[in-house]
Parts: structure tokens; sequence; C-alpha cells
């Protein structure tokens, strides 16, 4: 399948994700997740109308979307890996969304960046759904305080939570604990599925679904 193909497939799984589980039609973003790929791989994916994109490094973002974020207006690029302080600046100015906010540290240089550069970024928090200590995330008992600091104490506004559940479990239970973190802290997006559990995040709730390799292949 050319990856036009697998992008129409993908997209057609979510709208009948969306309609089985009755929620309205575009309901959910697809985040494409164009991480390992190089530009020319990206562009037909832009050339077939797509407009988000996730990847997880900041340094190999620098190297590809200033010039294809150039070449078309629109496009939203989201940060999905970790995020060091040390590349706060570049993530803050090269990223529409950061889904990465994970600790204290991380919340206050990216609001010192945010003023910087007189630059407003779309956040969300990451949650660490399964407690595993080789993830990012904050605790699942912990994230309504932190969202809370973001908020009151940073004055950053943050609009939604991601979680990646742990690869060997049902993402089910991961995915209803996110969207019931995200009531309590009346946050309105969920960023959860990838190429695996797209369609179970749907049913879920998620309001974005990170795929990369459905879409652009195996890394
Ligand atoms: C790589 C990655 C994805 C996409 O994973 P696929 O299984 O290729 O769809 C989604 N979310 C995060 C955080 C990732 O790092």
């Amino acid at each position: 399948m050319e990856l036009q193909e697998r992008l129409n497939d993908v997209r057609a799984r979510i709208s009948a994700a969306e309609r089985q589980s009755q929620r309205p039609a575009g309901s959910v973003q697809l985040v494409a997740v164009s991480k390992t790929f190089d530009a020319e791989v990206i562009r037909p994916a832009i050339a077939a109308g797509q407009r988000i994109f996730g990847e997880n490094r900041v340094q190999e973002s620098q190297g590809k979307w200033p010039e294809l974020k150039t070449e078309t207006p629109g496009i939203e690029l989201h940060l999905i890996g970790p995020l060091q302080s040390n590349k706060a600046a570049d993530a803050v100015a090269l990223f529409d969304v950061i889904e990465t906010v994970d600790r204290e540290k991380i919340a206050r240089a990216i609001a010192g960046e945010m003023k910087r550069q007189g630059k407003t970024v779309r956040l969300y928090v990451q949650v660490n759904s399964g407690l595993e200590p080789q993830k990012a995330g904050i605790a699942p008992a912990d994230t309504p305080a932190f969202v809370y600091f973001c908020r009151n104490e940073l004055g950053l506004s943050i609009e939604g939570l991601m979680c990646i559940p742990p690869a060997e479990e049902n993402p089910g239970p991961h995915f209803a604990l996110l969207a019931k973190i995200a009531r309590q802290c009346r946050v309105e997006k969920l960023s959860m599925g990838m190429s695996g559990d797209y369609e179970t995040a749907v049913a879920f709730g998620a309001t974005s679904v990170r795929v990369g390799s459905a879409i652009f292949g195996a890394r």
C-alpha cells in the first residue's frame, strides 16, 4: 500500500470508530507521527491533506519542520516525546502543541520561554497511567495537583492530558483512567491511542490519536 492509501485507511477507521461510539464525525483529530522519517516521506502526507503531525525529538524536528512549515501554511506540530529544560526554547519556538509537560521544572521553563518569545504553545500534561518507572509522566494520583500548579502558579493553560499505556497491557483501563482524571481536572482534550489501539482509544473518548507506523510504515 502507498502512504496515501494507508492514511485514508486510518482516517476511515477513525470515522467508523466515531460512529460506533456515537461520537460526532470529526471529533477525533489524527496526529500523524512522523518521527524518524525524512521530509521526502512526510511531503506526500501533507499533499494528501494531513496537517497535524507529531514528533518525539526537538533536534530531529529542527532538521525538517522549519522548511516543511514554510512550504505549507497551517501545519500543526505536536511534541510527543520527553522535553529537557535546555531544549525548552527551541521547543517553544518550533512546536504548536507540547503534549509532554511532565514535571515542575519543565513547566516553569516552558512558561518562561513563552513569555520571552511572546508565543503561546498549547499544552498537555503527560500522565504515567501504568506507573512505569522507565516512562515519563505524572502519576495519576498527582495529576490534579500538578494541573492546578501549572494553571494557578505558572498561569499556563493546560488543555489536555496524554498517556502511553504499558505496551503489554490491555489499553482500555488506561484510557478510561485518563478520561476520568481529565474530568476531575476539567481538562477537555485527551491524546491517547497509537497504531495498535487507536480505535479503542476513540471508544474511550480520545480527542486525538497519535498514529505513526500505520501511516508511515515500520521504523
Ligand atoms: C512513536 C509514538 C507514537 C506512534 O506510535 P505507532 O505505534 O507507530 O503508531 C505515538 N505516541 C508516542 C508518544 C510515540 O512516541
